[in-house]
């Protein structure tokens, strides 16, 4: 059985994935920074009743010595790592001129160097199978840029180009690298948006809805999939037609 790895993974799109991948199949190890995040829902029931293989691995992502630990768990207890989707994030919002270098560091280690730390850990147990998929959440914020969040538009810009990367160092050895943009998904992240901040997003949406976390699943589940085995660092938005 084929294994997937999701980060961040307790909730919201993560969640979503997980369940997606159980359903097509896939063993899942389950990650989030705190056991009590998982208390809060049924995540692991509802993949197991899927009648795959589920774990979770608890660890902060943006931590090099703790993601090596964590790839090295998840490829003895499962032995293999077939997919990685790289979603965990964060935000710290806040006008350039207000923001601080906490607000800003943070948002680069959790969102950006986690890509670094598990495509550099797994990647290295996919080079010795010789065949992988990496998913990485990216956002049309790295695109097109956001007022209120340069940290996270830096990172998102920075995993398209670490996408674009990973996809040209490991190709030759049958892994790909991919990368998925979400506009504008209803999660506990985007919840925290005033009324006025999700109104002026709405406007701007060609299908005048936003997204579920199902549309982003659906998309990774295609990447996961035989039928995107030659496709490589490239980057799918699905955002409802944010900008054409
Ligand atoms: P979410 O609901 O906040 O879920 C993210 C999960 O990652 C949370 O459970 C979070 O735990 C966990 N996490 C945070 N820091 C971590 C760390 N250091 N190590 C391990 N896990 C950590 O967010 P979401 O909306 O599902 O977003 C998932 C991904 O999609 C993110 O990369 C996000 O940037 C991207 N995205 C989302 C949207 C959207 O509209 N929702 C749009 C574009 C891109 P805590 O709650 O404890 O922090």
């Amino acid at each position: 059985m084929a294994t997937a790895f999701i980060t961040g993974s307790a909730r919201g799109i993560g969640a979503a994935i997980a369940l997606r991948l159980a359903e097509d199949g896939f063993d899942i190890a389950l990650n989030d920074i705190s056991e009590a995040m998982f208390e809060d829902n049924d995540i692991m029931e509802k993949i197991a009743a899927k009648g795959v293989k589920v774990q979770k691995f608890i660890c902060d992502v943006s931590n090099y010595a703790q993601a090596e630990e964590t790839v090295k768990a998840i490829k003895a207890e499962f032995g293999s790592i077939d997919v990685l989707v790289n979603n965990a994030g964060i935000t710290r919002d806040g006008l350039m001129a207000r923001m601080s270098e906490e607000q800003y560091d943070m948002v680069v280690a959790v969102n950006q160097k986690s890509v670094f730390n598990m495509s550099k850990f797994v990647g290295n147990v996919m080079m010795r199978q010789k065949s992988g998929r990496i998913i990485n959440l990216a956002s049309v914020a790295g695109v097109y840029g956001n007022p209120g969040q340069i940290n996270y538009s830096a990172t998102k810009a920075a995993i398209i180009g670490m996408t674009k990367t990973v996809a040209k160092e490991l190709g030759s050895r049958g892994i790909t690298c991919n990368a998925v943009a979400p506009g504008f998904i209803k999660t506990p992240m985007t919840d925290k948006l005033t009324d006025d901040q999700k109104n002026a997003m709405l406007g701007q949406i060609a299908m005048k809805r936003f997204g579920e976390v199902e549309d982003i699943a659906g998309v990774v589940s295609f990447l996961a999939s035989k039928d995107a085995a030659y496709v490589t660092g490239q980057v799918i938005e699905i955002s409802g037609g944010i900008m054409m």
